[in-house]
């Protein structure tokens, strides 16, 4: 292997940028290491002194001396699933150092040996589409071949570097258990219990753990458990990978793929064109979950979760009604997004969902909950008078002028007080709302995650600066 020094490589042009605070590394250590990966399966390590002025220019340049026969446009680092991601510009490049330190700084709350900056160089090709908000994600379908087996034996081989696939398979044989969780940061508090960000300690593979404490027999626990083994059946790319389900003591742990853009309650008022796009993905989602005859239950946006990568993908549905009857007990209040019928107590089925689905979607374009009268400060629980508008009044309609037609007519057509009257699956599939943004383009959502992320922390950064 050839190790370059930085003096070797670095060019002599001074940085014209800045790297932004969240690209520094975590700790001083000896510089960043780049490993770039040519075609014949070695790779060239280059140490980079100071790598927060690392330009883009700069690493084609070495991508240059390492591959001299080669025009090298662009290279491509890989995410935690395998994904390629292209990096083109300084403010790609921006992003992908700042996603390797969260890495490093997983590995180091792990205790792992940090694995360098794998990249990996593109000779020649077009430049494609590019991100003008600089963060280049990568929205192919499939995941990438494991780079793994190329790297030679003397290198570390690197775990992080497994698929989902594969990860849910191993979680999904019973090994996954509460001493292979490391928890991180808590994502959120819901009225069942809290969710974690959290790492399996094995393979560093980032996960999302839900915590509900639940004070039940050994029966009732066991019951949840095989309700629950319906999940490992799920495989759509719009229902949240699950790996495993525990219990210690009073409560069960729930882990699941982990989505970097969270959930949609987050966001103000979402445009309908990135909305479009994500109406299509819910609508897929259920239809997926019906056609298992699986009732959501649960429909909301805090239910939808969404990642840089322009995933969308819904979570949290009634699989276990042991769980869901456990939950209910011990958390008392009604759910503001439940259609009327529910409300009123009567039987729930897949038009239940649909109305949940149109009163979420009215929210997410408003920016605000479609009934003005009902506050919803906390969480989504409210006491059950306070809903009772939404069984004796008309819905509420978008306002025509500020959506385009099929938009409010979807809205309406989900939101009819009379569940007959509302879309069937096949119904809501076959809307000229749905059908309009059922184009595949994963690439609206995901610019527009990654822009709204930016915007959230340039917005803390800015408060913590105000409050030094
Ligand atoms: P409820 O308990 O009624 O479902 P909720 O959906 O608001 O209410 P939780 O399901 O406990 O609450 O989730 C809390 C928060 O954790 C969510 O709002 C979301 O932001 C975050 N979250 C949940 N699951 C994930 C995940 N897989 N990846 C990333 N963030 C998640
Ligand atoms: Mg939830």
């Amino acid at each position: 292997m050839v190790v370059l020094a930085a003096g070797d490589a670095s060019s002599s042009r001074s940085p014209a940028m800045e790297a932004p605070s969240s690209a520094s590394p975590p700790s001083p250590g000896p510089g960043l290491v780049i490993r770039i990966r040519v075609p014949d399966g070695g790779a060239v390590d280059w140490t980079v002194h100071p790598a927060p002025q690392l330009l883009f220019r700069d690493v084609l340049d070495v991508i240059g001396q390492v591959l001299p026969e080669a025009t090298t446009t662009a290279f491509e680092y890989e995410d935690e699933d395998g994904d390629r991601i292209t990096v083109r510009s300084d403010e790609e490049m921006k992003a992908m150092l700042s996603y390797y330190y969260t890495t490093v700084m997983e590995q180091q709350a792990n205790g792992q040996l940090v694995v360098p900056l794998q990249i990996y160089p593109r000779a020649c090709k077009p430049p494609g589409k590019r991100n003008i908000h600089g963060l280049k994600v990568n929205t192919r379908a499939g995941s990438a071949t494991n780079s793994a087996t190329a790297v030679p034996d003397s290198l570390p081989s690197n775990s992080l570097k497994k698929s989902s696939a594969e990860l849910k398979k191993i979680l999904a044989n019973g090994q996954i258990n509460e001493q292979d969780i490391r928890y991180r940061d808590v994502l959120g508090h819901g009225n069942g219990g809290t969710v974690y960000k959290a790492s399996h300690a094995l393979n560093g593979k980032v996960l999302a753990v839900k915590v509900i404490p639940l004070d039940i027999t050994l029966e009732l626990q066991k019951q949840i458990m095989s309700e629950l083994e319906i999940l490992y059946k799920c495989d759509s790319s719009y229902i949240i990978g699950f790996y495993g389900a525990f219990f210690v003591e009073n409560r069960i742990s729930i882990c699941t793929e982990f989505m970097d853009g969270g959930s949609l309650d987050v966001y103000r008022k979402i445009p309908e064109h990135v909305l479009g796009r994500i109406a299509v993905a819910v609508v897929k989602g259920l239809t997926y979950l019906w056609s298992l005859k699986i009732l959501h239950r649960d429909v909301k946006p805090s239910n939808m979760l969404v990642s840089t990568r322009g995933q969308v993908k819904l979570c949290d549905f009634g699989v276990s009604t042991q769980l869901v009857n456990s939950i209910a007990k011990t958390y008392v209040g009604t759910n503001a997004y439940m259609a009327p019928e529910r409300i009123s107590g009567e039987q729930y089925g897949i038009h239940s969902d649909v109305w949940s689905l149109g009163i979420s979607f009215m929210e997410l374009a408003l920016g605000r909950f479609p009934y003005p009268q009902i506050q919803k400060n906390q969480g989504s629980l409210m006491p059950l008078q306070l809903l009772q508008c939404i069984v004796d009044e008309e819905s509420p309609v978008l306002p025509v002028g500020e959506f385009s037609e099929p938009f409010v007519h979807f809205i309406t057509q989900c939101m009819r007080k009379q569940p007959k009257d509302r879309p069937a699956p096949e119904e809501l599939m076959g809307h000229l709302f749905i059908v309009q943004y059922n184009d595949g383009n994963t690439e609206v959502v995901s610019m527009w995650v990654c822009r709204m992320l930016e915007e959230r922390r340039a917005q803390q950064q800015q408060q913590q600066q105000g409050t030094q």
